[in-house]
């Protein structure tokens, strides 16, 4: 007969990390971008006092356990506030990112119910133009102090977060409730029909946050200072803001400055060792790094994933500035990180090129995940790192059903994530494309993402993207958008030949088109659904 175990049942909660963070790290820095541009420091003994402070206040304006306050902000010390306050009153936090349109935005509030919008001043003139859309949001909150939260024209619910807390005593008690509570809600960034919210239960987001800890994946601890741009409106900024407290590692938050000036004077100044973020933001900034000569004297180690990370920006990195590049790989529907790509031993000895290419790759899952890729009858297919089928995962962090759906997003206990990936006999997974990104060339795949990795090897391209257009032969065939780096000539012949020495012949694209730009969406993510409309009858 199985025996009870005989130990303590405690449940895993937000507040405790606050907490935790307070009593034992409660000098370390937390040092936070105003959003009006000077730095504020503090550290998590004055973050949690005013944790409590918020809570108490959104208390006083008759919020309950389960209501659900929304945030419409950038990385800074009062969004960090309210991630505790929020979550830990037992109420929910509904980060919504401030690039939906007006419309999703709108959608996401209503359908959340959310009863308080925290928001920065950079986007006020979104909260004047969505405001009477939100009948249910009773107070609209400035992350700011008075003399920085614009009035509003039509909007007259507007406070201080300053003048809500001030008042406010700075103990309170947190409330013990199951574990399996939701804490914090967040949307997906559909581009077809309306967003899917995924609402993140206590224990995910701490049992993600101390799996992101431990030194092979994100590697936090208290001798490290950690910058996460990745935003606190997008996977819970891959719960860095809560492995961060939890481990007493310094916190650098960036707020609106994400340019690559504003980052590398952050990441310099306040000796930040580790930062994570998607490879865009990467890319502007190595570009102003090498522009203008400059070094990276502390940081060590870059966390990114959001999209794959192009072997030849990890050689920049590696081989240019000394800095370990790791790359994970998530989605909203698994809290944060759920693969991560960390070189073993035996890589080290590789030769560089071969090292790269293997962090080009999204690596292992973590343990709590479980992975498996599946053909589209939903066989298991072999780990032989050739067999492309769609990406499964199930575990501690990763969604069942859709906030307020009906039924389960999952099939046979796994959740379907739309990815094609392959999976090498020892486990490390590689995402090949999304399932409506691959394209379909006379029956066979071609990944757009090999593709584009093959493009910014070449060293006049700045950005790259590949995408499936509609053939009357072939199904589809790949069409190569490109943007130069500044003042670099390449033209189209140029960069067929290249490409030809490095994928399979009919891989080729068909043709290739040179712009200023590629669009980018809210979470930092080449736009394929555009290009894809504004190029759809090239081959026709
Ligand atoms: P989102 O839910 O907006 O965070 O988007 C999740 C999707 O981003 C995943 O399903 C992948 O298609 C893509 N993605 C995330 N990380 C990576 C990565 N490291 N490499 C390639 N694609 C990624």
């Amino acid at each position: 007969m199985l025996q009870p175990g005989l130990m303590m049942d405690r449940p895993l909660l937000i507040s405790d990390i606050i907490e935790h963070a307070a009593a034992q790290y409660g000098d370390v820095d937390v040092v936070s971008r105003e959003t009006h541009g000077p730095l504020f420091r503090y550290n998590y003994a004055r973050c949690a006092r005013r944790a409590r402070q918020l809570a108490n206040a959104l208390a006083g304006l008759g919020l309950k356990p389960g209501s659900a306050v929304g945030s419409i902000a950038w990385n800074n010390h009062r969004h960090l506030e309210a991630y505790f306050a929020v979550s830990g009153s037992g109420m929910v936090m509904h980060t919504c990112n401030p690039r939906l349109a007006p419309p999703q935005l709108i959608y996401v509030i209503n359908h959340a119910e959310d009863e308080v919008v925290l928001f920065d001043a950079t986007f006020a003139p979104l909260v004047k133009g969505i405001a009477e859309h939100c009948p249910r949001v009773r107070h609209w909150v400035c992350l700011a102090d008075a003399e920085n939260t614009p009035a509003i024209e039509g909007v007259a619910n507007v406070v201080a977060y300053e003048d809500l807390i001030a008042p406010q005593p700075d103990s309170f008690d947190w409330p013990v409730f199951d574990e399996r509570t939701g804490a914090a809600l967040c949307y997906t960034s559909g581009t077809t029909g309306h967003p899917k919210g995924v609402l993140y239960s206590h224990r995910a987001i701490v049992l993600n946050a101390m799996a992101g800890t431990v030194p092979h994946v994100i590697g936090l601890s208290p001798s490290e200072t950690v910058l996460p741009v990745v935003p606190m409106f997008h996977i819970n900024a891959w719960c860095i803001p809560y492995a961060a407290p939890m481990v007493g590692a310094r916190l650098v938050l960036p707020g609106p400055r994400l340019d690559g000036a504003g980052l590398h004077g952050l990441l310099e100044s306040e000796k930040v060792t580790v930062s994570a973020g998607v490879p865009t933001i990467w890319l502007g900034l190595m570009q102003y790094v090498e522009q203008n000569g400059l070094r990276f004297t502390t940081m060590r180690r870059t966390i990114v994933g959001g999209t794959a990370m192009p072997a030849a920006l990890i050689a920049r990195f590696a081989e240019g500035y000394d800095v370990e590049v790791r790359h994970g790989w998530g989605m909203t529907e698994t809290t944060a990180v759920a693969t991560f790509g960390a070189l073993t031993p035996a890589d080290r000895e590789k030769p560089a090129a071969e090292q790269h290419a293997v962090v080009a790759r999204q690596g292992k899952s973590l343990y709590g995940v479980d992975i498996k890729v599946v053909d589209e009858q939903g066989n298991t297919l072999p780990r032989d790192g050739v067999s492309q089928g769609e990406l499964m995962v199930r575990g501690h962090w990763i969604v069942d059903r859709y906030y307020k759906a009906e039924s389960s997003a999952l099939r046979d206990g796994w959740f379907p994530t739309g990815d094609i990936a392959t999976i090498e006999p020892g486990g490390r997974m590689q995402i090949r494309d999304r399932t409506k990104d691959v394209i379909k060339s006379g029956g066979e795949w071609i990944s757009s993402i090999d593709l584009e990795n093959a493009a910014l090897g070449h060293p006049a391209v700045a950005m790259a993207a590949v995408v499936g257009i509609k053939h009357p032969k072939w199904d589809e065939r790949p069409l190569l958008i490109l943007v130069r780096k500044p003042g670099q000539a390449l033209e189209k012949d140029q960069i067929l030949a290249f490409l030809s020495e490095r994928v399979a012949k009919w891989w080729v694209p068909d043709d290739v088109v040179f712009v200023d730009s590629l669009p980018v969406g809210g979470t930092g993510k080449v736009q394929k659904t555009p290009l894809r409309e504004q190029y759809g009858n090239l081959f026709r």
